[in-house]
């Protein structure tokens, strides 16, 4: 086909405020564009690139098992890729006896495990538990089932004629708590408000909760205290409720550990993962995707990556928290291994957030990008209000590179105190 000449894409681009620079390669944290620029990559894009960018051993096993086999249907075959893949990841996992039933991305497997909780009640003969709880301010995707059990409202509403049919109860976000008695017991707190919704609806109406084990996407990187995921499992268990960990951004070594409910050794019945499980050189599926995931799989045990996310995470946290200390902007930074947030405020002492339209986010954004560094962000988490910046680099980053990535947010939000 002839190249256009009058300068109007024909994609329909994600962003359409300004042009977008065109990606030509990237390696280890960097990516690069047709000009020549270098762009730090904060954030992994959306958290994804784990690995890094470039990695050849990932790369050869995709093109490798795209020659052998590249689409055979799941109901006719199985393939070698799929099944040393499985038998690879399983011990991992932090499931009993797991199996793994392979889709294409974060959305559809948030979407297939509703689905399969609805088949494992109907199987063991409970109809009647169809609801599933999910938490506000959380995001798990944005195809209809998984932005229903979501609680990100200006995603939302939109289509909220087509919503409606789960329940929500608060996220665990400990620099908003809404538990009174904060910072007192806060897991038991949520535990007990989880159960009440439960018995309110009828036990055997409920078929499961789902959430982040971090909450990523809409809360950067907000830690539960440590009694949260224990309590909340038992309420689980005890009205028979299927508990579903979101690990989509949390996985495969994010948070320092192979998998976030790790961190406080809870088994949840069913964990969704897409994302880091092949770094986002391929989406997850069927046939040449599992030969990806193995080979991100041994990317990550071969160099000790899950150590390095919590090692890198850790030099990150503390640099940029010490880096950030009087900035006036600064509300609060916090996260566990390579997930880091920071949240802006117009007050730290009230906690008051900026207002949208100063659109404080998309300014450090832009400010970082100018810098060379590219960030992830989320906003309106405070009724509307509230902007959220996210760093999660690949877990390959050298010192240097943290530091760099330090200095270039620093430089970015100290921005917002002259714009
Ligand atoms: N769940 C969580 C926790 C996520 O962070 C995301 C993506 N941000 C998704 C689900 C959706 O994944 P995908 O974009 O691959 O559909």
């Amino acid at each position: 086909m002839l190249p256009r000449d009058d300068g109007v894409s024909h994609v329909f681009h994600r962003v359409l405020s300004r042009p977008l620079p065109r990606a030509v390669r990237a390696e280890g944290v960097w990516i690069e564009d047709d000009q020549g620029r270098r762009y730090l990559d904060g954030a992994g894009g959306a958290i994804v690139v784990n690995v890094g960018h470039g990695d050849r051993s990932l790369v050869d096993a995709m093109a490798e098992q795209s020659g052998r086999t590249s689409y055979v249907h799941g109901t006719v075959f199985t393939t070698e890729a799929l099944e040393s893949y499985a038998d690879a990841v399983a011990p991992l996992l932090p499931l009993d006896d797991p199996r793994i039933y392979p889709v294409s991305g974060g959305s559809e497997a948030v979407e297939t495990a509703i689905k399969l909780v609805r088949t494992f009640h109907l199987a063991r003969g409970e109809a009647s538990r169809t609801r599933v709880i999910g938490r506000h301010a959380s995001y798990h995707g944005n195809t209809l089932g998984a932005l229903d059990v979501g609680g990100k409202q200006a995603l939302r509403r939109p289509y909220e004629p087509w919503l409606g049919r789960f329940d929500h109860v608060d996220a665990a976000y400990e620099y908003r708590c809404p538990n009174p008695d904060h910072p007192a017991a806060c897991g038991a707190w949520h535990a007990e408000r989880l159960d009440r919704s439960i018995v309110d609806a009828g036990p055997s109406t409920v078929a499961a909760f789902i959430a982040e084990p971090v909450a990523g996407a809409t809360l950067a990187a907000a830690v539960p205290t440590d009694d949260y995921w224990p309590a909340v499992a038992e309420v689980c268990r005890r009205h028979g409720v299927l508990l579903i960990a979101d690990e989509v951004m949390t996985g495969f070594g994010r948070t320092g550990r192979w998998f976030a409910v790790d961190h406080w050794g809870v088994r949840p019945d069913v964990v969704t993962v897409g994302k880091g499980s092949t770094s986002g050189y391929f989406p997850f599926g069927f046939a040449a995707c599992a030969a990806v995931a193995h080979a991100a799989l041994r990317r990550l045990t071969e160099d000790d990556l899950v150590d390095a996310s919590a090692r890198q995470g850790e030099r990150l946290l503390t640099s940029l928290s010490s880096a950030l200390e009087d900035d006036p902007s600064v509300g609060d930074i916090r996260g566990v291994g390579l997930m880091v947030g920071v949240e802006l405020v117009a007050d730290r002492t009230s906690k008051v957030p900026f207002p949208r339209g100063r659109q404080a986010t998309e300014r450090v954004l832009a400010a970082a990008r100018d810098a060379g560094l590219l960030l992830y962000s989320s906003t309106g988490h405070v009724d509307g209000d509230g902007d959220l910046v996210m760093l999660g680099p690949p877990f390959v980053i050298t010192d240097d590179e943290c530091e760099l990535i330090v200095e270039r947010t620093a430089v970015a939000i100290a921005s917002l105190r002259t714009a």
